[in-house]
């Protein structure tokens, strides 16, 4: 089946890709679609249905929207829904991840309490106000500096003590082995081979 997906972000698209093999995911700019919406929910739940049924409503086609990002326990849960936007009031305006990665460990330069986790929920919108949620999560810790090339955003410096490597030394099958948008994404295939 055909699923859109609600993002710009070529890294998501590339992992629901290889975690939903059953199903061709296509985002609205392969199919010249202007989708542009103003996240305005106060959760990572609010945010996905936000942008599952406002590109449901568009194309009324089956449609999946995560909203995903990573919480720190020692800046109390942040950056978390602001993850994409983190330290926008700092840094300029062509930052990238490399500079919020940077910002995240000054700020946690003298913080002893490194537990975080990054939060995906995923929202599956299939028919007029009919959805499902699947939030899921991965524990970790923020490392003490960046390393790492593969996956995108704060895998970098998000530090796996079971693997003594972080997200972003791991794989891709390793990644979404046990990544936030792994367990969510192999739940809604649950979902989809039930129904
Ligand atoms: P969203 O597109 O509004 O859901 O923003 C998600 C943001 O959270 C991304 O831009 C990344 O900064 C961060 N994020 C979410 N998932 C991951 C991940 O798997 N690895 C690294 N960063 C992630």
């Amino acid at each position: 089946m055909i699923i859109l997906c609600a993002t710009g972000n070529i890294h998501k698209k590339a992992e629901f890709t290889n975690l939903l093999p059953a199903h061709e995911i296509l985002i609205p700019e392969d199919l010249s679609l202007d989708f542009q919406v103003e996240e305005t929910g106060a959760t990572f739940c609010e945010n996905a249905l936000i942008k599952a049924s406002s590109l449901y409503s568009q194309t009324c086609k089956p449609v999946i929207a995560d909203d995903s990002g990573i919480c720190v326990d020692a800046l109390d849960g942040a950056p978390g829904i602001y993850s994409a936007r983190y330290g926008n009031d700092v840094l300029p305006p062509e930052a990238g991840f490399k500079e919020r990665c940077a910002l995240l460990l000054d700020r946690m330069s003298t913080q002893a309490n490194r537990s975080a986790r990054f939060v995906c929920a995923l929202v599956y919108y299939y028919e007029k106000d009919r959805f499902v949620v699947f939030q899921e999560t991965v524990e970790g810790r923020i490392a003490l500096s960046s390393s790492g090339t593969g996956g995108f955003g704060y895998d970098p410096v998000f530090f796996l003590p079971e693997y003594n490597r972080t997200m972003a030394e791991l794989t891709n099958e390793e990644k979404n082995r046990i990544s936030h948008r792994g367990k969510a994404a192999r739940r809604l295939s649950s979902f989809l081979e039930n129904v």
